[in-house]
């Protein structure tokens, strides 16, 4: 990992995927089997918690959990441990929370500042696996329904003459910081819908069918804010499993100053310095910390 994509919450390759072993079923129920093994139990897209910190199975819960569990999802090997994701949601929330000694149902969202990255990012990739695993029980093709297979990271159609295969799907946005033609510098950050008075952030879009990354950042600049963009460049990315998302952030230069919001997702858009947004950040008003958002802002802010 390279040290300036450590910040970004929720990605880091912390867990080693262990793809190869999710292919054989007798493997992954041997290191269910086995007392070194850590599930980690979600309710509903929620972290089941305990003093503010995600509750970690081990031993005899494990054994309890998985018998009610709607399914269980292989996550990767953490220094020799196998790390699985149960998933509770069958359950009224008071029983999720008895049966894994947990205090509470919480977003992991809420506890990201509390957690370590390695924790935050298992929880997220646990929270966006299983509700994918709750979106595909029945084929799209024929209706019937479907079985996970493979550890938990692709579902089969039960029917024989069907079988097709599913596969956790993700949805890729685009984040954009654009850069002002000249100077002095700035940066264009909109203010969306429903957000309130003030509250401004980079502007961002999802990736449609038979588009490039670069296309949708062209796209969604000319749509949302009336901004033709040149000399795109990818700054990085983040997995945003909330509850598919991928965050692929970019750094653009506008053709013009001149800008006009859509109306309907922005409602307005405007340049702003870096010591207008280092007000703003001493504010703790740019961007939520574990947003690439901020990871775009922040590094714009230590160029100038
Ligand atoms: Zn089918």
């Amino acid at each position: 990992m390279r040290a300036d994509e450590a910040v970004l919450a929720y990605g880091g390759g912390w867990l080693d995927r262990a793809g190869e072993l999710r292919a054989d079923p007798e493997r992954m129920a041997a290191l269910l089997a086995d007392p070194g093994s850590v599930v980690l139990p979600l309710w509903r897209d929620r972290c089941l918690a305990r003093a503010d910190a995600p509750v970690r199975l081990t031993g005899e819960r494990v054994a309890e959990a998985l018998a009610v569990a709607d399914e269980t999802v292989f996550l990767g090997m953490d220094d020799g441990s196998a790390v699985f994701a149960a998933d509770l949601s069958g359950l009224p929330e008071a029983a999720a929370v008895e049966v894994t000694g947990a205090s509470e149902a919480v977003d992991v969202r809420a506890l990201v500042g509390r957690l370590g990255p390695a924790e935050a990012a298992a929880q997220a990739y646990a929270r966006g696996l299983l509700h994918w695993h709750r979106q595909q029980r029945f084929c799209g093709a024929c209706g019937a329904s479907t079985a996970a297979r493979g550890g938990g990271h692709v579902r089969s159609c039960t029917r024989a003459d069907c079988g097709r295969l599913l596969f956790p799907r993700i949805e890729p946005a685009v984040i954009v910081l654009v850069e002002a033609p000249g100077a002095p510098d700035r940066c264009l950050l909109a203010r969306h819908a429903g957000a309130r008075e003030g509250a401004y952030s980079t502007l961002a879009g999802f990736v449609e069918v038979g588009e490039s990354l670069e296309d949708a950042v062209r796209r969604e600049m000319a749509e949302e804010a009336g901004v033709t963009v040149t000399d795109v460049r990818y700054v990085g990315s983040q997995a945003w499993p909330f509850p598919a998302g991928l965050m692929v952030g970019f750094r653009a230069t506008a053709a013009s100053e001149e800008v006009r919001v859509d109306g309907e997702e922005l409602v307005e858009a405007r340049w702003f310095t870096r010591d207008e947004l280092r007000e703003r950040a001493a504010e703790g008003r740019l961007g939520r910390v574990d947003s690439i958002d901020h990871h775009l802002l922040h590094r714009w802010l230590a160029e100038g």
